[in-house]
C-alpha cells in the first residue's frame, strides 16, 4: 500500500471551495453573513427541530447549554468518564463539579448507574436533587452519543424527569443518528433532551474546520443561546448588553464550508454505514477481535468503527497494537483515557466505574474516512489480524 491510511480525514468533494470563495469575495468572513443563517436553516431542517444556533465549536455549544441550564459554581453535573474531555471541561468553566459515571456496553453513559447514584447518594429537597454528602445541588446530565451510537435516551429521560435534571446531549459525534423505533421514533440524537450540541471539527462527519451548533427542545431558548453567543448584544448599533455574553458565534467562512458539507451529509452517512458493514464482514468469525455494534432500534451514522480486542486471547497493550499498525501504514487510535483519571479531575467524584476501565483497555478505532476504498478496508483488516495474531498468547 502506498502511503499511510489515515484514521479520519475530511472529504471536500462538493461545493466547498465555491462557497468559501463566494463568502470571501463578498467580504463576509466574520460572525455575520448569509451562510451562517443558511447553515442553521439546513441543520434545523435535517434534524426536524425548530431552530439551531451555529457556534465556534462543539465545546462552546456545550458550555452555552450549561449556562442556559443554570449550572452555577458549586453545582454538580452528571457526566460520562469514557468520553472526549471536551464534554466535561465546560462543567469546570462554570466552576461546577462533575460526577463521573460508567459506560454500558454501548460505550455511552450507563442509565442504571445514573439512577443508582440519584437514588442512593442523593435526596430530593424542595423538588431539587441534592447530593447527600455536602448538600450540593445536582442540576444536569451530559449524555454523549459515543462514536455516533445512540445513548439509551428512553431510560435517561425517565431518570431526568423523575429527578428534575436538565439533559444536555453531546451529539458532537452523532449528526445523522436517529431512533427508528420506540418512544422517540424519528427523533435525532441531540433533539430529545433539553439541549443538543454538535461539532464540525476536522474529524467529525461534516466539518467547518472548527465549528459547532446548539439546539434546544424549545425553539425560543435557541434564540437566547444565539444571543449569548454574540456577546449578548441587545441592540445592533448602540452596544447595550443585559447579560454576560460570549464570543461563540460561528463565522461566515466556516458556515460556507458547512453549507457545502450539509449537501453531502446524507452521502457521508451512507458511506460510513457501507464501510462499517464491510469491516463487520471482514472480522466476522475472527476469534481475536470483533467489531462493536450499534444500538438496535436506531439508525446510526457509524461515525467511528471500534474493534473490541479479545483480551483473553491477545497480549500487549492497545498502544503496542497502534504502534505496530503505524509501521504497516495503518493509522489507528485507542479510545480516550478515562476523564476521572486525568490530572485536573483526580479529586472529583467517580461513581461505580468498571466497564469504562475494561473498554479503555481493549478498543481500537479503525480508519473510517468517507473516501476510504474497499481495497483499503480489506488491507486494514488484514494488517490488524496479522498484528493481533502475532500478539496472541
Ligand atoms: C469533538 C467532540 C467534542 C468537542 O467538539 P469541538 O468542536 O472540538 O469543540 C465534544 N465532545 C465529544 C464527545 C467530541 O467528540
Amino acid at each position: 500500500m502506498e502511503g499511510i491510511i489515515p484514521l479520519s480525514v475530511p472529504n471536500f468533494e462538493g461545493n466547498e471551495s465555491k462557497y468559501v470563495n463566494d463568502a470571501l469575495s463578498q467580504g463576509w468572513v466574520s460572525t455575520g453573513g448569509a451562510y451562517i443563517t443558511e447553515l442553521e436553516k439546513k441543520l434545523a431542517e435535517y434534524l426536524h427541530t425548530d431552530d439551531v444556533a451555529a457556534c465556534q465549536s462543539g465545546t462552546s455549544a456545550i458550555h452555552l447549554a450549561l449556562v442556559e441550564a443554570g449550572v452555577m459554581p458549586g453545582d454538580m453535573v452528571i457526566v460520562p468518564t469514557l468520553t472526549f474531555i471536551a464534554a466535561v471541561n465546560p462543567v469546570k468553566y462554570q466552576f461546577a463539579d462533575p460526577v463521573f459515571i460508567d459506560c454500558d456496553d454501548s460505550l455511552c453513559i450507563d442509565p442504571v448507574k445514573i439512577k443508582l447514584f440519584c437514588e442512593k447518594e442523593c435526596e430530593m429537597k424542595d423538588g431539587r436533587l441534592t447530593y447527600k454528602n455536602g448538600q450540593k445541588r445536582v442540576k444536569a446530565i451530559v449524555v454523549v452519543h459515543v462514536f455516533g451510537n445512540m445513548a439509551d435516551m428512553e431510560a435517561i429521560m425517565e431518570i431526568a424527569e423523575k429527578y428534575n435534571l436538565k439533559v444536555i446531549e453531546d451529539a458532537t459525534e452523532a449528526l445523522g443518528t436517529c431512533y427508528e423505533e420506540g418512544k422517540y421514533k424519528g427523533k435525532y440524537a441531540g433533539t430529545i433532551g433539553d439541549f443538543g450540541a454538535y461539532s464540525f471539527n476536522g474529524n467529525k462527519i461534516i466539518t467547518t474546520g472548527g465549528g459547532g451548533a446548539i439546539t434546544a427542545c424549545d425553539g425560543q431558548v435557541v434564540g437566547h443561546l444565539r444571543y449569548l453567543s454574540t456577546q449578548a448584544k441587545n441592540d445592533p448599533h448602540n452596544y447595550i448588553h443585559h447579560e454576560i455574553g460570549f464570543n461563540y458565534r460561528m463565522t461566515n467562512l466556516q458556515a460556507a464550508l458547512g453549507v457545502a458539507q450539509m449537501e453531502e451529509l446524507p452521502d457521508f452517512v451512507e458511506r460510513k454505514n457501507r464501510n462499517y458493514k464491510l469491516y463487520k464482514e471482514l472480522f466476522y468469525g475472527y476469534g481475536n477481535a470483533k467489531m462493536m455494534s450499534f444500538r438496535d432500534g436506531a439508525f446510526t451514522n457509524k461515525w467511528f468503527y471500534s474493534l473490541e480486542i479479545n483480551r483473553d486471547k491477545v497480549g500487549g497493550t492497545i498502544q503496542d497494537v497502534v504502534a505496530q499498525l503505524e509501521e504497516r501504514g495503518v493509522q489507528t487510535r485507542p479510545i480516550w483515557g478515562l476523564i476521572h483519571e486525568q490530572k485536573p479531575y483526580k479529586d472529583d467524584l467517580a461513581y461505580m466505574v468498571e466497564k469504562a476501565q475494561y473498554y479503555s483497555s481493549c478498543i481500537l478505532n479503525l480508519p473510517c474516512s468517507t473516501q476510504i476504498t474497499k481495497e483499503k478496508i480489506s488491507y486494514v483488516a488484514g494488517q490488524v489480524k496479522e498484528v493481533l495474531d502475532e500478539l496472541a498468547k
